[in-house]
C-alpha cells in the first residue's frame, strides 16, 4: 500500500490564473521554443511536449491550496481553497471508489483562500453523506457554517444534505483517521494557523502553508519542531523571494531558502515549495526555482569545504495536479 499525496491547489492569496494576454505571449513562447529545438512538422509536437516540464508547458496552476493524501482506504483533506472543487469532480465520477465518504477535511485556518472552495464539495449535497472536519480554532463549526451563508453562498448550511460533523484537536495531540496519524503544530502566521505531520505506515507528510517560518532554530520552534523532522516530505510556504520576505514581515509567508535551512538541519528528504504569488505566472516561479538553486548549491558546496556532508534533499516548486508517493 502506498502513501500518496496529490495537490489540488497550489497558488496562495487568492485563485488567479493567466490573462488572455498572457496566455497569448506564453503560446508564442512555446511555438518559438519548438522551432528553435529544430522541430519542423506536426508528427513531432508529441515529443516536443513530453520532452518538456509540466510547468513549463502548462504553468503552476491557479487554484489555492487542497491537498489529498490516501493510504490504501484511507483518505484525508487538507484544507478548502478552491483546488477542492477538482477533487470533488473527481469523487463525483466515481473513478476513485468513494463517492459515499466519509470524508475527512483538515483546516489549518480560514483566511478566504483556504475555504473558498468548500461550497463547491459536491459530496456536502449528498444525502447519506458523512463529511468530518477538523481544526485546532475552536470556532470551527461557527467558521464553517459561515462559509455557507447568504448572501454570500445560496445554499445555507442547515440546508446541506450531507451529516456534517465537527472535530476540535488538541494542539500537538495526535489523531487517528483511518491508517493515518495526524497531529496538529503551530506554524507562524498572522491568525493562528496550524500545519499537520501526517504519519502511516512508516512515512511522514509535513504541511507547512501558511508559515513565514519566523522561528526557525530549534530552541525558537520548541513544541512544533517535530512537525518537521525526519519527515519524508514537507509542504512549505514559498511565496516570496528572500528580499520580498524582509519587505513582507509579518504577512504570514516565507521564501524556500527559509525552508530548505529547516530541511538541511531536521533531516528532511524532500521539500515542495508552494502558495505561489497570485501574481506570480510561470517566468516568476521558475525565477524563484533558479534562486533556490542557487542557495542550494551554496550552501552544499560550503558544507563540503567544511569536510561536512549534507543530507541531499530532493526538492522543487509544486504544480497544480502534482502526485506523489513517499
Ligand atoms: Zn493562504
Ligand atoms: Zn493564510
Amino acid at each position: 500500500m502506498s502513501f500518496s499525496v496529490k495537490f489540488w491547489g497550489v497558488r496562495g492569496s487568492l485563485p488567479s490564473a493567466p490573462s488572455p494576454t498572457a496566455w497569448t505571449y506564453h503560446i508564442e513562447g512555446v511555438l518559438r521554443n519548438f522551432f528553435s529545438m529544430g522541430y519542423r512538422d506536426s508528427s513531432q509536437v508529441t515529443k516536443y511536449i513530453q520532452s518538456l516540464e509540466e510547468p513549463i508547458l502548462g504553468g503552476y496552476g491557479s487554484a489555492t491550496t487542497c491537498v489529498e493524501l490516501n493510504h490504501g482506504n484511507s483518505q484525508i483533506i487538507i484544507d478548502g481553497g478552491s483546488g477542492i472543487r477538482s477533487l470533488s469532480e473527481r469523487i463525483m465520477s466515481g473513478t476513485a471508489g468513494r463517492v459515499k465518504g466519509p470524508f475527512h477535511i483538515f483546516m489549518t485556518h480560514f483566511h478566504w483562500d483556504h475555504v473558498i472552495g468548500l461550497p463547491f464539495f459536491t459530496p456536502h449535497f449528498i444525502p447519506g453523506n458523512e463529511i468530518h472536519y477538523y481544526a485546532v480554532q475552536p470556532e470551527l463549526e461557527q467558521l464553517i457554517r459561515g462559509v455557507f451563508k447568504k448572501p454570500y453562498f445560496p445554499v445555507p448550511f442547515e440546508s446541506l444534505k450531507a451529516k456534517v460533523i465537527f472535530h476540535v484537536l488538541e494542539p500537538r495531540k495526535p489523531i487517528k483517521v483511518g491508517d493515518f496519524t495526524v497531529t496538529p503544530y503551530q506554524l507562524d502566521h498572522p491568525d493562528p494557523c496550524w500545519g499537520f505531520r501526517v504519519e502511516a505506515a512508516g512515512k511522514s507528510y509535513a504541511h507547512c502553508v501558511d508559515t513565514e517560518g519566523t522561528r526557525v532554530t530549534q530552541e525558537e520552534l520548541g513544541p512544533d519542531l517535530p512537525l518537521y523532522k525526519n519527515a519524508d516530505l514537507m509542504y512549505f510556504d514559498a511565496q516570496y523571494t528572500l528580499p520580498e520576505l524582509a519587505e513582507k514581515a509579518n504577512w504570514g509567508h516565507s521564501a524556500a531558502q527559509v525552508g530548505l535551512e529547516i530541511a538541511f538541519r531536521e533531516n528532511i528528504k524532500r521539500v515542495l515549495f508552494a502558495h505561489h504569488d497570485p501574481g506570480a505566472r510561470t517566468d516568476h516561479v521558475l525565477e524563484l526555482r533558479r534562486q533556490t538553486k542557487e542557495y542550494y548549491d551554496a550552501v552544499s558546496k560550503a558544507a563540503e569545504s567544511n569536510q561536512e556532508k549534507l543530507p541531499p534533499i530532493q526538492w522543487d516548486f509544486a504544480h497544480e495536479g502534482l502526485e506523489v508517493t513517499l
